[in-house]
């Protein structure tokens, strides 16, 4: 692997595109939600650990999803008895399901930027100079 790190915003916008976080070319999912396992363009390997999204998922639907109902019951804009209510609702309820495609690819975004930016994937890296006496 070489290159530089991308910015979390590059990685997040490929997300959102469902294209891989390291190249922006190759296709994330093969079906709605069934993830490839490797890129078919530079051959990153997505997930080497099932499961390594859940907590990225959960922070990105709490941002998207049940803040703004939060702030919505906060500033008391909940008002069961308004048609607004229940079309906000449905709104609501059809992007959460629309979008969790592209909220997955903004994980695996978020996860290879974490991986990145921590060394996970530095194997595939050159090594580093060494500074130290040879002994
Ligand atoms: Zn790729």
């Amino acid at each position: 692997m070489t290159g530089s790190i991308p910015s979390l915003r590059t990685v997040l916008w490929r997300g959102v595109r469902r294209r891989c976080p390291q190249c922006g070319q190759g296709p994330v999912f093969r079906h709605w939600l069934a993830m490839h396992d490797h890129c078919a363009v530079c051959n990153l390997h997505y997930l080497p650990d099932q499961g390594d999204l859940w907590a990225y998922v959960v922070a990105v639907d709490r941002a998207l999803f049940i803040l703004p109902l939060i702030a919505m019951i906060f500033f008391r804009l909940y008002n069961p008895h308004s048609v607004w209510f229940y079309i906000f609702s449905i709104v609501l309820l059809l992007a959460f399901v629309f979008t969790m495609p592209r909220r997955n690819g903004m994980c695996l975004g978020i996860d290879y930027w974490m991986r990145r930016k921590w060394g996970d994937l530095a194997k595939d890296a050159p090594p580093p100079t060494t500074t130290g006496p040879k002994g």
